[in-house]
Parts: structure tokens; sequence; C-alpha cells
């Protein structure tokens, strides 16, 4: 058998790449970065909402999978430049820094993964102009490393904001669509700052709270047990106050039906999840149909959502849409069994 090409070393890629080798297939997993682990790995995931558990109990037995398996041979920092279908399999040139090289492999799982919304795009926030302006991808890794301290004098902030849905149901920014983690991670952010630092004030400035099904609870819990503090509202704009010590956010409070102007020390920006570099490339390259978001439409979502349609090539994790980790997991799963199935038959 050929190998099974997978596309994607994030927690969807390692899952079907780690799934094809126990079912005993050869498999070639690429990954544009030089390391695996993907946007967890690359933003130093702290706790993984909703059961605050570790990012590395989840990705390190994942990883290790991968790395001890002598069926899977790893290209890091290595991208497809080509794709073409044979009779049984596709024909593919895989390129690095150095060299290209032409592949044939019996099936692919793209599991190409997202990428954060980009924050400078929401000017009126000041992300990149005011240092305590933060992504919230990026204060993970402060919650990583347990360093709640305002990157603009190194001081601990008093207050905290959090303003959800930023690069998600925008409109005005082109991304119609719900990121459908940003709440859950947000609230699970002020959870681990108050279970750390409870004298920090933490706010949520929200549209609607959108932790679906089980993950309501940790919503509840925040407030009941941690004390955060939701605000129904838009924050329009974030300016300097106070000499360039403090931020304030600008917006209206749609409870109460009047302006708002709060001061804060930290404000963090729940971005959201686009369609990655790599997922707009491999589209391109196979041939694949694309959804008006631009994540990968699978041939039938409800019955069958790792099917791409195409033969012999499967899809699985965010590159088809905001997904949360365990469900990227599953999907891996779910591509490398029929992807083995295709290559086997
Ligand atoms: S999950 Fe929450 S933060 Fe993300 S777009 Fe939906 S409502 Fe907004």
């Amino acid at each position: 058998m050929n190998p099974v090409l997978v596309l994607g070393g994030g927690p969807a890629g390692l899952s079907a790449a780690g799934e094809l080798a126990a079912l005993g297939a050869p498999v070639v997993l690429v990954e544009r970065e030089s390391y695996l682990g993907g946007n967890p790995k690359r933003w130093h995931y702290s706790l993984l909402a909703p059961d605050l558990k570790p990012a590395e109990e989840v990705l390190g037995p994942l990883l290790r999978r991968v790395e001890g398996e002598p069926r899977i041979e790893r290209l890091l920092s290595t991208t497809l430049t080509q794709a073409e279908l044979k009779e049984k399999g596709y024909r593919v040139t895989l390129r690095t820094a150095e060299t290209s090289v032409v592949r044939d492999v019996s099936a692919v799982v793209v599991a190409t993964g997202f990428d954060h919304f980009d924050s400078h795009r929401k000017f009126e926030y000041g992300y990149g102009r005011y240092p305590d302006v933060l992504d919230f991808k990026e204060v993970e890794a402060m919650l990583h490393e347990d360093r709640i301290l305002r990157p603009s004098d190194g001081k601990p902030p008093k207050r905290i904001a959090w303003i959800l849905c930023v690069g998600s149901r925008d409109i005005q920014v082109g991304n119609p669509w719900c990121c459908r983690l940003g709440c859950v991670v947000s609230i699970k952010q002020a959870v681990e700052v108050r279970q750390r630092h409870p004298e920090i004030d933490a706010y949520v400035y929200y549209m609607d709270i959108r932790t679906y099904g089980l993950w309501e609870d940790l919503y509840w819990k925040s407030m009941q047990e941690y004390g955060v503090k939701f605000i129904r509202g838009r924050i329009g704009q974030i300016t300097l106050a106070e000499g360039g010590s403090r931020l304030v956010a600008t917006g209206e409070d749609t409870i109460l039906s009047r302006p708002t102007e709060v001061p804060f020390d930290m404000i963090i920006l729940a971005s959201g999840m686009e369609p990655s570099a790599g997922t707009k490339e491999v589209a391109a390259h196979f041939g694949l149909t694309v959804g008006p978001e631009g994540f990968l439409t699978p041939r039938l979502s409800d019955l069958n959502p790792v099917d791409s349609g195409l033969p012999g090539l499967f899809l699985a994790g965010a590159a088809t849409g905001p997904k949360a980790i365990p469900d990227a997991i599953t999907e891996g799963m779910g591509a490398a069994l029929r992807a083995f199935q295709y290559a086997r038959d």
C-alpha cells in the first residue's frame, strides 16, 4: 500500500496519523510549520475549556503516539505544491526549503486547521498600538507561564475585560459566522485568572453567551464560584486615558440601552477562527469545494462530515469550520478510518 498522506500536524492531523498507523497503514504526515502540535502548541494553550485540563495532557499523548511510530514519516516545514488524481490515490509534490519531492499516495486526509482572526483588522480596538490590548491566544501563553502582567509596565492588572466576538459575527470584516469557542475560552481564561489572582476583577462584554451543550456549566460556575462579571454590550472603541496608563472601553450597555465608558488595566480580544492559509492552498491544489466562508465543505455534512466528495480525499478538524479540540480529534479518527478503507480496497 502506498502511504496515506495526512496534511496538517494539529490535533486532527495527529489523531488521523496515529489512527492510520494503528490500523497498519504507512503514513506521510506533512506540516508546514517546523513543529507538530498546531495552534495549541504554537500559542502555548494553557488549560482547555471546559474541564480546565492542561493542554499538554491532551496534546502530549497525540504527539508521543506519532513521534514514536515508525510507520509515520514526518515531514516538517513542508508544503504541498501540486496534486494530481491517479487511477488510485494521488501523485503529490511536496516542497521543503531545499527541495521538492514527488510521492504517490493511496489516500489523503486534509487536516489543515484554522488561523485566529488577525485583531489588527479591528483597528478601533488598538491591538498592536496599545500594548495592554491583547489577543486571547497571547493570554493563553501568559496563563501557561502564570505571569499575568501588563505588557506596558510589567505590573499586575487590577481590572481585566474580555471582549467577545472579535472578528466573528461581524459583517464589516466579512466574517458573519460564530467562532463557537470564543465564549467558553474567554470564560475559561477569566476563571483561570480569578482562581490564581482573586484580587483581579474580571469582566466579559458579550452579545450573547454561546457556551453550547454541557459547557454552559462553566459559564454558571464562572459567576457563582469565581465572581466573573458579565455585561451585555458592544464595545465600539478602546482608547488610552490617565496619561496613557489605562485603557478605556467605550460602547453601549445593551441591557440598559445607555452608553458605557469603563477603565481597565488590560483588555483581551476573543479573536475568531478563520480558514488557515494552508486550507486555502490545499483546496486550490485538489479542487476541493469551499463554502462562502472559505472553509472546506464536506459532501454530506450531516451524514458523512469527513467525506470531501473527491475520491480518496477526506477532511478532518477545523479545516471545515470552527471546532473544539475533542471534535477535531474525533474527526481525525473518522477520516483515518475512511482513508484506510479507501486505500485498502
Ligand atoms: S462563540 Fe461566543 S465569542 Fe465566538 S462568535 Fe460565538 S458568541 Fe461570539
